[in-house]
């Protein structure tokens, strides 16, 4: 279903312009800027009820008289509301106008945030409401009043309305109670009860996991004939010779498993697993020696240029005494390089082609390629990693991923690959100790770290990304690094490296940091995939709270990679959530954790998708339904001739194919 977003009325040239700035075209990706969330204005609470910390919505009476006051710039206006049960104060900050609407007696709709305040609670910048029921919030779209947009969704859903054909059987449908997709959408958009939220949702996040795990299954490389590279022991003995390292038992035995599918006729498609610091380059490298060896090209795919770099750092170090020809290839090098590498990855000048999805752009063509590794696979599509084996002639497949996945999960996500797991991390490592630092502790935290500088070790301090509308809430990465340069920490080497830098500048600052000229590297999540600097042993996670568990265990994996005993700081106020990271540094538990919290959604690949948002994303870790779907796909695929099946797999190779963009770079 694809109607023109210009056949939508009220949408005139501007705004047009504006929407397809944002990757917005049709109507059908208008309708799947799915609300981030909703206000819950269906079920006023109690005052007696509220809590600190509370947002909620209640229904009460101006108390006392609306007094102003200003101080410096700011206007504040305050007064008491009341209902049955308590009265309360309200406040509201640069809102000069509400004096003039506000009585005593007037009946008021508030939703907002429970604060406690001098021993008592308020109601802190309430918005007044006149609607009741479930309200949309959508994310901010930039350049569009969100009153606009809210518009511009009702009359696109009412247009839209009828023609959006079911991408799902009916009688699949009815099988599992899933509830028709123009009811999903409106409901989803403009819920008009709880239930009707909760059947659009499971409905949505249904037809998510089905379509995601049946294209998965269409595209599966395994079964296929392949390249086989033959090898011995002796292969095998030889690589590991040439590491400034014995492997783990762990390495041992996956490299044994690599190196048996690419002996088989079949193509290899395998995951390995493990996590952070488990050893998985020597893994990948083992791999490209041999295929080298045997005279194969082998490319190896990274989804950030500093991650690409440093591989083909660690390639010539390791690979090329052995006389294996590596080279890199990345957006940023000039069309002159760009074309170097072409032809020598073309003539087979290069044994192993390093780099990020420039290795899979239009006009690379490989000679003679027989072994694809992708790094940290969940920040790809699935598509570009089949893309990059479409380049050969089915080469042997392996993608490595440093994000643990629950059970239930990985059978879902990589229902295409077989998996081994690096379930041990080299010797001499002390695992990190982790505490949850409140704003109370932070100048002694700080003290800390100067004491470890002067040991000379290094530190990390890491702060969320936050986009402009929400600066008050998290400190952006250059005020933190400007506060610090100046403030606590001026007797140190600090520097800063974050996301809307020059890839070189960034480069220039983490090669300052990994030769040891700087004591402190402030960064945004740029740093969360491979960086490797052993000498780091301290970091600090600004705004704690807002990331992930999963994440948060990826970013401590950038510290205790040496032998000292190594830090991280939580900034934040204690909460159970970040306790789990003080006690376990098991990857696996702390990702079950993370799905049961919020869901799989970034671990699919594309977390920008509408379809995570509206609470489906967390919905879809639901083991339950993640076993349903699982189960409906494999039962479909049984009877791939059945109308329903036939149906299912159209609908996902649409899918898939949208989904080709996407990439996660920060
Ligand atoms: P991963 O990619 O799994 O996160 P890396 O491959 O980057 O981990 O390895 C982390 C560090 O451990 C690197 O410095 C690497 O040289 C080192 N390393 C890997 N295997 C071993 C081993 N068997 N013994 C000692 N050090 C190892
Ligand atoms: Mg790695």
């Amino acid at each position: 279903m694809d109607i023109p977003l210009s056949d939508i009325k009220g949408i005139g040239q501007a705004r047009l312009k504006t929407l397809k700035a944002q990757g917005i075209d049709s109507v059908r990706d208008l309708l799947l800027c799915l609300p981030a969330d909703y206000k819950d204005l269906s079920q006023p609470k109690q005052l007696s009820e509220l809590f600190a910390g509370d947002v909620a919505c209640v229904k009460v009476r101006v108390d006392a008289p609306v007094r102003e006051q200003r101080v410096k710039r700011l206007v504040i206006t305050k007064t008491r509301v009341a209902d049955d049960s308590e009265s309360m104060p309200v406040i509201w900050y640069n809102q000069p106008w509400l004096k003039g609407q506000l009585f005593e007696g007037k009946e008021l709709l508030l939703y907002g945030r429970v604060e406690a305040k001098y021993g008592h609670l308020q109601l802190s910048s309430p918005t007044i409401e006149h609607e009741t029921g479930l309200i949309p919030i959508y994310r901010r779209m930039q350049g569009i009043p969100p009153k606009t947009f809210r518009q511009m969704i009702e009359i696109a859903l009412k247009q839209a309305e009828g023609q959006w054909p079911d991408e799902l059987p009916a009688s699949l449908r009815a099988r599992y109670g899933l509830c028709e997709r123009n009811f999903a959408m409106r409901a989803a958009h403009f819920p008009e009860s709880h239930e009707a939220l909760a059947a659009a949702r499971y409905r949505l996040a249904f037809e998510e996991l089905l379509l995601y795990q049946a294209g998965l299954w269409m595209m599966r490389g395994t079964g296929q004939k392949g390249v086989a590279i033959a090898s011995t022991k002796k292969d095998e003995d030889a690589f590991w010779k040439t590491m400034p390292f014995p492997p783990t038992a762990a390495q041992t035995r996956v490299l044994r498993e690599i190196l048996a599918d690419m002996r088989s006729e079949l193509a290899m498609a395998r995951l390995v697993q493990g996590d952070v610091g488990s050893g998985k380059t020597a893994l990948a490298f083992g791999a490209l020696y041999v295929a080298a060896k045997k005279g194969y090209m082998g490319a190896m795919m990274a989804p950030t240029e500093i991650l690409a770099r440093q591989h083909y750092e660690s390639a010539k170090q390791l690979l090329e005494p052995q006389g294996i020809r590596c080279g890199l290839l990345i957006g940023s090098m000039t069309p002159k390089q760009k074309k170097e590498a072409h032809l020598a990855i073309q003539n087979g000048d290069w044994q192993v082609a390093i780099g990020t999805h420039a290795l899979i752009s239009k006009g690379v063509e490989y000679k003679n390629l027989g072994l694809v590794v992708t790094d940290e696979q969940h920040r790809f599509g699935v598509k570009q990693r089949t893309t990059l084996s479409e380049k050969g002639d089915s080469p042997n497949v392996l993608v490595m991923s440093a994000t643990p996945i629950p059970r239930t999960l990985a059978l879902i996500l990589y229902g295409d690959l077989d998996v081994s797991i690096v379930d041990e991390l080299p010797p001499g490592r002390t695992p990190v100790k982790t505490r949850v630092v409140p704003e109370s502790k932070r100048d002694g935290m700080y003290g800390f770290i100067i004491q470890e500088v002067q040991a000379g070790r290094q530190v990390y301090v890491v702060c969320p990304l936050v986009e402009e509308s929400e600066a008050v809430e998290a400190r952006p990465a250059e005020a933190v690094y400007e506060d610090l340069r100046t403030g606590p920490l001026k007797s140190l080497r600090v520097g800063l490296v974050h996301g809307r830098m020059k890839s070189i500048e960034k480069e220039e600052m983490l090669s300052q940091f990994h030769q040891g000229d700087l004591d402190v590297l402030v960064s945004t999540t740029v740093i969360e995939v491979g960086v490797n600097v052993p000498n780091a042993s301290v970091m600090v996670i600004e705004n704690a709270e807002r990331f992930g568990l999963a994440q948060l265990h990826q970013l401590r994996g950038r510290v205790g990679r040496g032998a000292n005993v190594s830090w991280c700081f939580l900034m934040a106020n204690e909460n159970e959530k970040l306790d789990l990271m003080t006690k376990t540094n098991d990857g696996f538990v702390i990702a079950q954790k993370d799905m049961e919290l919020r869901g799989p959604g970034e671990l699919f690949g594309y977390r920008q998708s509408g379809a995570m948002a509206a609470g489906i994303g967390k919905l879809m870790g639901d083991t339950k339904l993640l076993q349903q779907t699982h189960d409906e796909v494999k039962r479909l695929m049984k009877h791939p001739d059945d109308p329903e099946s036939i149906q299912v797999m159209a609908a996902a190779k649409t899918l898939f194919d949208e989904r080709t963009q996407d990439i996660a770079m920060n």
